[in-house]
């Protein structure tokens, strides 16, 4: 299976992180990299006009980077290749450079409308829309695992957001070593603290984002939360955010409440769980 990568509007995050993953040399053995902006040596234009003009077939495209909405260029390559990925949050949604300029955008999204540049109704020749693997960055092991399941022929199913629901189905709060102290409402003291929870006033996003960053480790052992920081909701279509390391909140209840809880169910549930944390939670690290 052939993969051509492209950088667009990016600062080249989802190349080093998946520079990260741990079994490159095994996919490597199926997967064939035709051109890498940072892997490669030799002229990445050679390559893109053979694809373009139909003398090369190309199985999966990987864009990196936010697009400006008339690159006719990245346009032409998505229609040339069979299946193509939205690599991060900036190439799925626009992400940073989409708000510092309303002409860039994701490949099939500008934050959360639909659209972008290959259009609402763009499917590539496998009859599938721009698979987005969001994050800032996305894990290694998503993109990795989603090129072998191209490779095996997998079906792989989509969220709302197109995004594979084999790994954005589950809230990233969900496997965080800290969900004891947001059921008894016990916040960190500090950030980078090893106890306590960060959502109450550090902004912690983990109750309202999808990604499995608490179930797939980075590095196969951490994560933001495990290490006392906040997860910024970096997989979702309205990142960034301003006020990354704050909890909005007015008449001391969150401004965002976590998905499904009601703001009624919040305050009568809240009051009680601090009044009766037990004590070894409020040990101070
Ligand atoms: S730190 Fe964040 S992810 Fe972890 S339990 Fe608290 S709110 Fe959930």
């Amino acid at each position: 299976m052939n993969v051509l990568w492209i950088h667009r509007l990016t600062c080249c995050g989802n190349t080093h992180s998946f520079l990260n993953y741990e079994h490159l040399d095994n996919l490597f053995k199926k997967v064939k990299l035709l051109h890498h902006p940072s892997l490669s040596l030799d002229d990445e234009r050679e390559v893109v006009e053979k694809v373009i003009s139909g003398k090369l077939d190309l199985d999966v495209l990987i864009v990196e980077g936010a697009v400006f909405e008339d690159d006719l260029e990245t346009k032409n390559l998505c229609e040339r290749a069979n299946v193509v990925i939205a690599l991060g949050s900036c190439a799925s949604y626009g992400n940073i450079p989409a708000l510092a300029n309303e002409r860039v955008c994701g490949l099939q999204y500008r934050f959360k409308n639909r659209g972008g540049l290959l259009g609402a109704d763009f499917l590539s020749s496998s009859g599938m829309p721009v698979i987005n693997l969001s994050g800032c960055p996305a894990h290694p092991d998503w993109l990795s695992t989603i090129l072998l399941s191209i490779y095996n022929g997998e079906k792989i199913d989509l969220d709302q957001w197109n995004r594979p629901k084999v790994f954005y189905s589950t809230l990233t709060h969900w496997g965080c070593t800290r969900n004891e102290y947001f059921e008894w409402k016990v916040e960190a003291e500090r950030l980078g603290s090893k106890k306590g929870c960060l959502f109450y006033h550090f902004g912690c996003r983990g109750p309202l984002t999808y990604s499995s960053c608490n179930k797939i480790l980075w590095n196969s052992v951490s994560s933001k939360t495990r290490v006392g920081t906040p997860c910024f909701g970096c997989t979702e279509f309205d990142f960034p955010r301003v006020g990354l390391f704050e909890t909005k909140q007015f008449a001391n209840i969150p401004a965002e409440l976590p998905i499904g809880v009601s703001k009624r169910g919040y305050i009568m549930l809240s009051g009680m769980a601090k009044t009766f944390a037990p004590e070894r939670l409020k040990v101070e690290d």
